[in-house]
């Protein structure tokens, strides 16, 4: 399937394409057809599955259908409430994406900064708010958000907003919106206390589940290489004499990175590009085509330059350099073991990324083997053993 057959109107379909999406993922295949029917829905899905464009995508049809010319003063006509400010503002650029066509606007908001840039937008209307809990009442009691528009309200990630103690706060929000509303909800696990508040805010809905990240998470062999960052350039390049590593996708955190990188490794005559955001189109578009004939074995890329990259069939993932938001590791990871293929997800991990591969570990219940016969190993960055020596 793919999404010219989802009865998407052109502005979305055109985006998508500026993304490089042409497969819906399972979830959006399910999903969309249901929400642009207007039903409830709950689903079962993690981050990595490609649930915001899910949701994201038909809430953006439906709202510039019923209204084509955004006529009228903006009022918040869809409200998406998520647990933290990271998946908070990877929803809004998913918005931002998917309708930058459409003239809908949106805003996020968060705690933990000043509140006046976003008392600003609010003040200038937006059609679309996807908020964290806290934030939101506070604003609702500042009189700053009114939520007796909203005619489509997104739970995301119910689950965690259980485990960080939110659902409180959930159900004095929910409690603010009019009766009348599409609702959807999405939480990876299904525990009772989810379940009791699915059968109170949903009308008949639609239960779709995909596969979690965690399972496509657990096909993919992880490994963990404790090195000092020194070595890192010369850890990748003794990595790549492996001929089992045939088409690989290297993560780095900055541009900056990635083309210190690709230098590095030209001048061990190791053939690979960079993709980010400093490169033209053309140029990224050049790289992701050589790297996809196999002309290329390796492609640097940032994390925002690898969004929407499809690639299948990809050997490897390698985190040169550890992501600070754990959720990011399971996005790059599930860039591999695609379609139930076998996959591997190397992560090089020096002193300072410690801490990152703590909130990794949590974040998929799992401590990640760590390989020590390599000529850079520093074993006495493990973890373990540092415990051990105690
Ligand atoms: P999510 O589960 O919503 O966090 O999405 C996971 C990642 O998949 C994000 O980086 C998206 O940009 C990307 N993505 C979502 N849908 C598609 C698609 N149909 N094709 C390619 N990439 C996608």
């Amino acid at each position: 399937m793919k999404f010219e057959d989802l009865r998407l109107i052109e502005p979305i379909l055109r985006a998508l394409k500026t993304e490089g999406y042409t497969i819906p993922t399972p979830i959006q295949e399910k999903a969309i057809p249901v929400l642009l029917d207007h039903k409830d829905l709950i689903g079962c899905a993690q981050t990595g599955t490609g649930k915001t464009a899910a949701f994201a995508i038909p809430i953006l049809q439906m709202l510039k259908q019923e209204n084509p010319l955004l006529n009228g003063h903006r009022k918040i006509k869809s409200l998406i409430l998520t647990p933290t400010r990271e998946l908070a503002i990877q929803i809004g650029e998913s918005f931002t994406a998917y309708g930058k066509h459409t003239g809908l606007r949106h805003t996020v908001i968060f705690g933990g900064v000043t509140q006046h840039p976003q008392t600003e937008s609010l003040k200038a209307g937006v059609d679309i708010l996807i908020a964290t809990p806290g934030r939101l009442l506070d604003l609702i009691g500042q009189n700053f958000i009114h939520l007796t528009e909203v005619k489509i309200f997104v739970l995301d990630e119910g689950d965690r907003m259980l485990d960080m103690g939110f659902i409180h706060d959930v159900k004095k929000v929910i409690a603010l919106l009019p009766q009348k509303r599409q609702t959807l909800l999405f939480s990876a696990t299904m525990p009772p206390e989810i379940v009791k508040l699915a059968d109170t805010i949903l009308t008949s809905p639609v239960m779709v589940a995909v596969t979690p990240v965690s399972s496509t998470v657990d096909i993919i062999e992880q490994s963990v290489y404790f090195v000092d960052k020194k070595d890192k350039p010369a850890l990748l390049s003794h990595v790549l004499k492996d001929r089992s590593v045939l088409s690989a996708l290297v993560f780095t955190r900055t541009k900056y990175g990635a083309d210190k990188l690709v230098k590095y490794l030209k001048r061990q005559g190791i053939l690979t590009e960079a993709i980010h955001g400093n490169k033209s189109q053309n140029a990224r578009q050049r790289a992701l085509r050589n790297f996809k004939e196999r002309k290329i074995r390796l492609l640097i890329a940032t994390d925002i330059a690898a969004r929407g990259i499809d690639i299948d069939e990809l050997s490897h993932v390698i985190n040169y350099e550890i992501p600070n938001i754990p959720e990011t590791y399971v996005h790059r990871i599930g860039r591999t073991g695609r379609a139930g293929l076998g996959g591997k997800a190397l992560s090089f991990c020096d002193a300072d990324e410690k801490a990152y591969l703590r909130d990794i570990y949590k974040l998929i219940s799992k401590k990640i083997p760590a390989v020590d016969n390599h000529p850079f190993s520093n074993v006495s960055l493990r973890p373990d053993r540092i415990m051990a020596r105690r």
